[in-house]
């Protein structure tokens, strides 16, 4: 039983690592006893598609591949254009001494955004609203499909960061301020990996199959609590803070079988997070006992703060120290490679980190069936952006925004919208613009402008296939004042919010809509009844405007599928979503948590009104009438049997 052969063919060595038979981690073992310095530093590396080919890939035994926020897009590529990349490295990985495949990462941080045609869903921020994790389990799922539908294996998502400032540019990518939301999101890592089975040791990675993807825990640890929202800045939060605010969701995503986990670029109490090894290796390693690997963010290594005199070498000893497993260094390789040996091969790193990084990652690799199933296929292609995902979305648009005032001063609800009205003004930067209303991490990784890059619905475009064939929709991105007293509206739908940004583009100290939103505002609200929808990845400032607005709605960043926000608008579903965040009334205000001691926000977290759809208005107005009638009726019975029993 050793001995490993087809028929006909002559007998060769069982290989135990090729037997799927085998425990993964006894694969593991096996491999790794096989594996030179070079093939495992190899496997430690993670590369840039730009700079990936089947030689590269070969010759120095890379481990993964990546399309990052800072990769050049590939636009309008299809599922196939994909596939036939990815096998392109993979067959150089499966060339190499010991075959062992790639992996290919890529950011699918609100469904698989790099791609043409994807479904993109409501960023985290969004889905923080609905508080609905089975939600997000599904949207994980939905995910992981469109992701192996273009043959990668692995996603950077979720980002599990507790945003503590909305300065910070990269709040939306949070699902709140509050890190019990966190924690009951990571339920995503389910959807995206699968259900853990029964049996599955605490721990471990875990990925269930060629339909799902590992996932990443995102980045470790305190990114959201930054000095004044700084994207990459210091954390100044002691131990206890740490522990009780930024932590308790890895504790949970490692609970869920997260393969892996990304380091921040952020430092805590003045120490780099690269290069943290109480953290990295004592905490996350040794105290959570997480089995799966730890992957560097993009460059995270170079911004490591090293002596003025030293070299890159400092950066890769200092991170591999720390405990980072792979190094997600895009173009670099080579010079990384080299130092690494030296510093392996002068009995500066021992052998038994670098062993201990190899076999992690050969864990993950073989739990997911990288072994057996190493090439994509186009088996998966109509999951991308099909409908059952899209209606997914749709639902998860829903229930994520949030309904912050209906009605002026007591007045009666403006909300939900009649679909017959002889003409509806929509106005606004946001209203017709796809590109905005999904927001950064979208086609690109500063997110795009306008309606051309992907497939999608607009807001303006859903409105009008939601309202009576016989209701006139007139739009004007940036009305003037006469505009609406010269068309004679009934109401308005105003849409404003921000433009789209990632990362440090986005950190802000003024949090102002973009303009024309303001004048748009001004222009028709007051003049006519108007609700005002917000494109925003975080709250911004409102309350000077607050007063003419009959009714608001927190939108965040929704995707593709703008008649989400129609379905609630007029009526067909009611609002459910609650505030994720803190809603400030002026920036001087930052940063303003809830349990605070001088918490006085324009809307509190947890905020949001709800509303029947008009459905259940009817229903109830029916049965209210009913009871009318019934009670009339009785009323009038016992009339008359009093007058027969008395007469
Ligand atoms: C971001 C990560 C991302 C990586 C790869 C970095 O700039 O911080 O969140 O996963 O790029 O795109």
């Amino acid at each position: 039983c050793l001995w490993w052969a087809s028929p006909g063919e002559a007998q060769t060595e069982y290989v135990r690592y090729k037997d799927p038979n085998q425990p993964a981690t006894v694969r593991t073992k096996d491999l790794l006893g096989r594996m030179t310095l070079e093939e495992k530093i190899g496997q430690m590396v993670q590369i840039d598609r730009s700079v990936a080919s089947e030689e590269v890939m070969r010759t120095y035994f890379i481990g993964s591949v990546l399309s990052g926020g800072g990769s050049e897009p590939l636009p309008r590529a299809s599922a196939e254009d994909w596939v036939n990349m990815i096998n392109g490295f993979q067959k150089g990985a499966l060339a190499s001494r010991l075959g062992i495949p790639m992996m290919y990462g890529i950011d699918a941080v609100h469904g698989h955004n790099n791609v043409y045609n994807a479904t993109i869903f409501p960023h985290n921020v969004g889905l923080g609203a609905t508080r609905d994790p089975d939600l997000a389990q599904r949207i994980g799922e939905a995910t992981a499909l469109e992701v192996r539908a273009t043959g990668i294996p692995y996603v950077f998502a979720p980002c599990i960061a507790v945003c503590r400032d909305p300065r910070w540019g990269r709040c939306y990518e949070s699902y709140s301020e509050d890190h019990q939301i966190v924690e009951e999101m990571t339920a995503i890592i389910l959807g995206l990996q699968g259900n853990i089975p029964a049996n599955y040791k605490k721990g471990y990675p875990y990925v269930g199959g060629k339909k799902k993807v590992a996932a990443c825990a995102k980045h470790f640890v305190g990114d959201g609590g930054t000095t004044r929202g700084i994207n990459e800045n210091n954390t100044v939060i002691d131990w206890h803070g740490l522990l009780s605010i930024h932590m308790p969701a890895y504790s949970d995503s490692i609970l869920k079988g997260v393969s892996t986990v990304m380091v921040s670029y952020s430092s805590w109490n003045g120490i780099k997070m690269h290069a943290d090894s109480d953290l990295v290796t004592g905490f996350l390693k040794g105290t959570l006992k997480f089995k799966g690997f730890v992957i560097s963010d993009w460059q995270g290594i170079d911004r490591i703060t090293s002596p003025p005199d030293s070299n890159y070498s400092y950066s890769v000893q200092a991170s591999i120290e720390a405990g980072i497993d792979m190094v997600m260094v895009p173009y670099k390789y080579m010079e990384f490679i080299q130092d690494l040996t030296l510093l392996v091969k002068n009995n500066i790193i021992p052998m038994e980190r670098i062993d201990d990084a190899v076999e992690r990652i050969l864990l993950v690799k073989f739990t997911m069936g990288l072994f057996e199933n190493p090439l994509a296929d186009l088996s998966l292609v109509n999951e991308l952006g099909s409908q059952e995902h899209r209606d997914l979305a749709k639902e998860a648009v829903r229930k994520s925004l949030v309904l912050l005032k209906n009605g002026k001063n007591g007045s009666f609800p403006l909300l939900p919208l009649t679909k017959k009205a002889p003409k509806i003004l929509v106005a606004g930067t946001h209203a017709d613009n796809l590109g905005y209303q999904c927001g950064g991490w979208t086609i690109q990784w500063q997110g795009f402008s306008g309606n051309n890059d992907t497939r999608g619905t607009t807001i303006l475009s859903a409105i009008k296939s939601a309202v009576d064939p016989s209701t006139e929709v007139v739009y004007q991105e940036n009305p003037d004042s006469g505009f609406v007293k010269s068309n004679n509206f009934e109401y308005a739908i105003v849409v404003v919010g921000e433009p789209p940004y990632a990362e440090t583009a986005g950190d802000s100290t003024t949090l102002e809509m973009v303009d024309p939103g303001p004048s748009a505002i001004n222009n028709v609200c007051g003049t006519v009844k108007c609700v005002v929808i917000i494109i925003s990845g975080r709250p911004i400032v409102i309350e000077p405007y607050i007063s003419s607005i009959d009714a608001l709605v927190a939108a965040w960043l929704p995707g593709t599928e703008g008649q989400g926000v129609t379905d609630i608008l007029f009526g067909d579903y009611g609002f459910s979503g609650k505030l994720p965040r803190t809603w400030f009334k002026s920036v001087d205000q930052l940063p303003m948590n809830y349990g605070d001691p001088h918490y006085d926000p324009l809307f509190p977290l947890g905020f949001g009104l709800s509303t029947e759809s008009v459905k259940e208005l009817v229903a109830r107005s029916t049965s209210a009438a009913a009871s009318i009638r019934a009670c009339i009726l009785s009323i009038v019975m016992t009339a008359i049997m009093g007058l027969y029993l008395t007469g």
